[in-house]
């Protein structure tokens, strides 16, 4: 069973309203061309043989900037037409010596569009000769007069929203467009309405909200706040600390109290991996250390809890409008042993910085009995944190 998407990139985007003066489709959204944000999210998947591009003809440079070597599956992009419907047909024209059992169509508008969708419709596809994602119209429907008044209201119910991609075996998508280009006016607003037109039966297949098609300025606005931090600078930081132990009975190491025959030395609470930790943080937002931050000399820290510190590092990061993406932290000690107390680390330091623990990496390891941590003179840490922070 091959099967191919199309994404069509031939239109002139004008609604969009970019002043970079693009055809939409070219145009930035979180930190790159919307264009390749579909063709990343089908390259992804293993059900897909072969991707192909319909662009307009005068696109070819700004195709390749954009493409760029593309996956394994890239084809050559396809010359598009004067309409969508024509741009398609000759897409799917150009597909035929690759013959494909099934072909997805997508509008590279929907640069959003998630991988559950895409398998969804192809699923489909095994009992349905057409099969598109959609989403119920949730809206109260109005029909307008002409005076810009309420003419009717619309019964919502059975109404769906068209969404893409849609999905057909392609011998009887190829077979439509052919009949539709000849004997049919060419006014199709997607592949779907051809099929209907051609007598295929098309499920419905539920699609996603967030599968939005980019139009408007605002359309572009709202997708950059949905992509959320994606649009942001990736940086990342990385801490190192070493407390050496004395006497005493437990020691705390990612906010968390363990009992043990010694305990680390230190102004503070003397968690080195939270040190360690809030470090990383500060690297990455290139804002100082810890020592510059809470001074080992003033009293106001003697016996502090090193999670004051860290919370103070991620409101740093808060204050300049970014997330962390995740953190990681190692500890190297012959003991305690942190296996048992790994879950409760990662909870506690999750809890502190107001992320989610898949978010946080705890490990530890010996050194072998080497070096001083060897010797059980002390413990060590290790830390990286990756922060997103706003342009
Ligand atoms: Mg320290």
């Amino acid at each position: 069973m091959k099967t191919a998407a199309l994404i069509v990139a031939a239109g002139r985007g004008i609604r969009a309203g970019g002043n970079d003066g693009l055809p939409k489709q070219y145009r930035s959204l979180g930190g790159s061309p919307v264009l390749r944000h579909s063709l990343q999210t089908f390259g992804a998947l293993t059900s897909i043989d072969q991707i192909r591009v319909v662009i307009h003809p005068e696109d070819a440079e700004l195709y390749q900037s954009c493409a760029g070597i593309g996956g394994p599956g890239l084809g050559p992009p396809i010359q598009g037409g004067a309409t969508r419907q024509e741009s398609v047909r000759l897409g799917l024209e150009a597909l035929a010596t690759a013959a494909p059992d099934r072909v997805l169509i997508h509008d590279a508008a929907r640069p959003m569009v998630d991988r559950e969708t895409i398998a969804q419709v192809l699923a489909a596809l095994d009992v349905h000769p057409g099969a598109i994602a959609a989403v119920p119209a949730v809206d109260t429907l109005k029909r307008a007069t002409p005076a810009g008044t309420i003419g009717a209201t619309v019964d919502r119910s059975g109404l769906w929203q068209a969404q893409t991609p849609q999905g057909f075996h392609y011998a009887r998508i190829l077979d439509a467009h052919r009949r539709a280009a000849t004997s049919a006016p060419c006014d199709f607003t997607d592949d779907a309405a051809i099929a209907e037109w051609a007598g295929l039966e098309v499920a419905l297949v539920l699609g996603s909200t967030g599968n939005v098609k980019l139009t408007t300025q605002a359309d572009f606005e709202r997708a950059e706040r949905l992509m959320g931090s994606s649009a942001g600078e990736v940086r990342t930081g990385s801490g190192f600390d070493v407390h050496r132990f004395t006497a005493g009975d437990h020691v705390w190491l990612c906010g968390i109290r363990i009992p043990h025959t010694h305990m680390l030395e230190g102004h503070s609470d003397a968690d080195v991996g939270l040190h360690a930790l809030t470090d990383a943080i500060l690297g990455a937002l290139g804002d100082g250390d810890i020592g510059q931050h809470f001074p080992p000399s003033d009293p106001k820290w003697k016996g502090a809890s090193s999670k004051l510190f860290l919370a103070d590092a991620a409101r740093r990061v808060r204050e300049r409008g970014g997330v962390i993406t995740n953190v990681d932290v190692t500890l190297l000690c012959e003991a305690p042993r942190i296996g048992p107390h790994r879950d409760a680390m990662r909870a506690a330091i999750a809890a502190i910085l107001a992320i989610e623990s898949q978010r946080v990496g705890v490990k530890a390891t010996t050194t072998e009995g080497l070096g001083f941590t060897g010797r059980r003179e002390g413990i060590a840490a290790m830390a990286t944190a990756t922060l997103c922070l706003k342009c």
